[in-house]
């Protein structure tokens, strides 16, 4: 197949195993659905045990092909599906977009970012270098890093192609060969990843199954063969995953979970900016569904209701509509668990005692498909530590806000969850701005900045929200074992 001309039938989606595009083995399918309107929108195998089985077993005969290529070979390959991508970039946002309701403007970001991530792991992979250790005199020490073989990656729905495209990047360059699933709910970009996938790499190198995470998942978490998972998603199945791994061998899990993130504004900060960035940090174009969101809004009393009016009235600012439309700031929720869940923490805060200062219900515009999981951007404040939403990731459109004055309180309260994956502090003040981010214990923290992920500097939660560090060098290592070799000289 040639990769400029790709006929791809969403109703026919396939998977990728050992370079050839497949149906389930049973024959299984399952549809995915448009949020926007809940219509099918196409369909994708569902694959389970005996799928990954034989994923695991493709990319078992190819990666020591793989792993003895030389390092530009590998990477020469992994240009090309980062040119790939950007190729068809324009095909698959449109799959994406309808798949995950994800406004269009957001994600074609994702699609740069997984490109660039491929190529940035693609040069890395010189870097893989060993020691060599003086321990002994007249002998040499010397260690090398050696791939885990075939690694397992685990997605979520909200970046379904950026997750499954870049997320290979690490492991392969390592000289690893892969078996990823998306997740269920926005699958069918990983089907056309998968046949980009398949005209660009050695068989069995970059194998793809669709399916249900307690079938595909568990299989794979549990596949003797795949030493190495490395998992994105909720803090409940990360938990699983650790458990249902350790049943079946020792293996290296890595975890990239929820959180629940502070953001503080103190009084001298510039708030202009920092109204723009709490609406900005809540990640609305793919309505607040987010691992890295802001959720939790902490205003010193003395700013508090000036900065949550211009909140507010930002937020009741943007455009809800078709996610399609450039135009658009805000799409359907992705799916309908996601929905009911959204609606039952609205519930929850106002018997709480939240106030709701915007949303909390369904947009009353006509020009949106009565079918469809849309909901209006939600504000409470009033909030107060002990209440649910003020604990708990909704990974939902529902922006919590803090009233304080006593810092060593805050930080308690902002350090109190179970979550530290991300946070955002505001200040002119260097030093309070640095103190503050030293103290608050997450695993990334901007200083008068949001949301934005660069390249090379690691990105991972402490906590529960995770173990492992993505994006970076250390993912890249992560992706290998160390091995010592002594050589006895005398
Ligand atoms: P999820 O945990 O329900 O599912 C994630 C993936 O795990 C899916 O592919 C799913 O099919 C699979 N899965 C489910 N049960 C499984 C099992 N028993 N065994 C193996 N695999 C299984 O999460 P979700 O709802 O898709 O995504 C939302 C969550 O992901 C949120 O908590 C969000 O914060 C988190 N997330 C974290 C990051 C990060 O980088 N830290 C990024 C994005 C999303």
């Amino acid at each position: 197949m040639s990769i400029q001309g790709l006929d791809f039938d969403l109703h026919k989606a396939r998977n990728l195993i050992d370079g050839e595009l497949v149906d389930a083995i049973d024959g299984a399918r399952y549809d995915s659905i448009n949020p926007a309107d809940g219509s099918v929108l196409g369909s994708v195998p569902r694959g389970k045990a005996a799928d990954v089985d034989r994923a695991a077993a493709a990319a078992e005969r190819a990666q020591p092909g793989w792993a003895g290529l030389t390092v530009p070979e590998r990477a020469a390959y992994m240009r090309r599906l980062s040119a790939a991508l950007r190729n068809h970039a324009d095909s698959m946002l449109d799959i994406e977009v309808r798949d995950t309701g994800n406004t269009i403007g957001e994600m074609r970001h994702d699609i740069a970012n997984a490109a660039n991530q491929l190529e940035y792991y693609a040069g890395l992979g010189y870097e893989l270098k060993g020691d060599t250790i003086p321990a002994t005199p007249g002998n040499i020490h010397m260690t090398v890093r050696v791939p885990y073989g075939v690694v397992g990656k685990i997605v979520p729905f909200n970046h379904p192609l950026m997750f499954a495209a870049a997320k290979i990047a690490a492991p392969l360059a390592a000289g690893n060969t892969v078996v990823v699933k998306p997740a269920e709910q926005s699958p069918l970009s990983a089907c056309y990843l998968a046949e980009l996938c398949a005209a660009i790499f050695p068989p069995g190198v970059v194998n793809i199954v669709t399916g249900f995470g307690s079938e595909a998942g568990d299989a794979i978490v549990r596949h003797p063969r795949i030493k190495r998972i490395g998992f994105i998603g909720s803090v409940e199945t990360g938990m699983l995953i650790q458990r249902r791994a350790a049943e079946v061998a020792i293996k290296q899990v890595s975890l990239e979970l929820g959180g629940k993130n502070p953001m503080m504004v103190f009084p001298d900060a510039d708030l202009d900016k920092a109204a723009a960035a709490a609406v900005r940090g809540m990640n609305f174009g793919w309505q607040g569904q987010s691992c890295g969101s802001t959720s939790r809004l902490f205003l010193h009393a003395d700013i508090h209701d000036k900065v949550l009016a211009d909140v507010v009235s930002r937020i009741q600012a943007r455009k809800i509509g078709d996610p399609r439309d450039p135009t658009s700031e805000v799409g359907p929720i992705n799916n309908k668990a996601q929905y009911e869940k959204v609606q039952r923490f609205v519930r929850v805060t106002l018997e709480e005692g939240g106030k709701l200062e915007t949303g909390g219900r369904r947009p009353d515009q006509s020009d949106l498909p009565q079918s469809g999981y849309w909901w209006e951007p939600t504000v409470f404040s009033n909030m107060r530590p002990e209440m649910t939403l003020a604990q708990k990731e909704v990974f939902g459109p529902i922006l919590a806000i803090f009233k304080w004055t006593d810092l060593d309180e805050t930080i308690r309260i902002a350090n109190s969850l179970e979550y530290g994956l991300t946070a955002s502090v505001w200040s002119q003040n260097i030093n309070t701005a640095l103190t503050t981010a030293r103290r608050i214990d997450s695993g990334c923290i901007w200083v008068n900045g949001v949301g934005t992920h660069f390249p090379a500097v690691p990105f991972g939660g402490r906590r529960n929200s995770g173990t492992g560090s993505e994006e970076s060098f250390a993912d890249l290592l992560s992706y290998t074992e160390e091995k010592a070799i002594n050589i006895l000289l005398g």
